[in-house]
């Protein structure tokens, strides 16, 4: 199977998803869309109202945010693959509970194998979860690691500039990293089976 077949099998199931009580309330499940050999992979928290209505990730407020902080490092949403830790809203935009993002994590688990990205980006605490275990967001935004060969980042979401002004020059001046990290991997990872973006995708580089 490949990558597109394999996203698009994820996005079926998604769709069709019971396995957790956010099903019930669900308007459209949100599995992520990008494409599926994206060297960069967002991971937010969940859908909010708008998601929801149209069945795709990062639409509203915080989506419109998401495209100026990509377009101030030359990249459009349409060549990164965004996605969520769960894939259908949490009723009133409650954070995701830890019973609904462990029965979530499967779908998560496959997109990462399908797509294989080269960095990560965590955006949120729930994302940045999986990687940096308890640290607080507050200490690590900005941070990269390494794991299982790929480097992860964590930020703050977005939608925490909207209700946190204070934050939004924080996640701007975060997102001036990734360009230089994103470099170090390319650099790093010439023996790799999938290079990561070259100059003509990233014209910054
Ligand atoms: S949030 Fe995930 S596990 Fe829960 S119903 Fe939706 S797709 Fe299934």
């Amino acid at each position: 199977m490949t990558a597109i077949e394999e996203l698009a099998q994820i996005a079926k199931e998604v769709s069709g998803c019971t396995s957790c009580s956010l099903h019930s309330s669900r308007k459209n499940a949100v599995p992520g869309e990008g494409p599926a050999d994206s060297s960069l992979l967002f991971i937010g928290e969940g859908p909010g109202f708008h998601e929801n209505e149209q069945g795709r990730p990062f639409v509203g407020a915080a989506g419109k945010f998401l495209e100026e902080l990509l377009a101030s490092i030359r990249l459009s949403r349409e060549q990164v693959f965004i996605c969520n830790v769960v894939k259908c809203r949490p009723p009133g935009n409650r954070d995701p509970q830890p019973d609904e993002i462990e029965a979530c994590r499967a779908y998560l688990d496959r997109q990462i194998a399908a797509i294989q990205p080269k960095v990560i980006v965590t955006l949120g605490r729930f994302s940045m979860a999986r990687y940096f275990g308890a640290s607080k967001i507050s200490s690590v935004h900005g941070q990269a690691k390494t794991v299982d060969g790929r480097l992860v980042v964590a930020m703050f979401h977005p939608a925490a500039a909207l209700h946190q002004p204070d934050l939004k020059q924080t996640i701007k001046d975060d997102f001036q990293k990734l360009p230089a990290l994103i470099e170090e991997v390319r650099k790093l990872d010439s023996a790799g089976s999938k290079p990561v973006p070259d100059a003509t995708q990233l014209p910054m580089f």
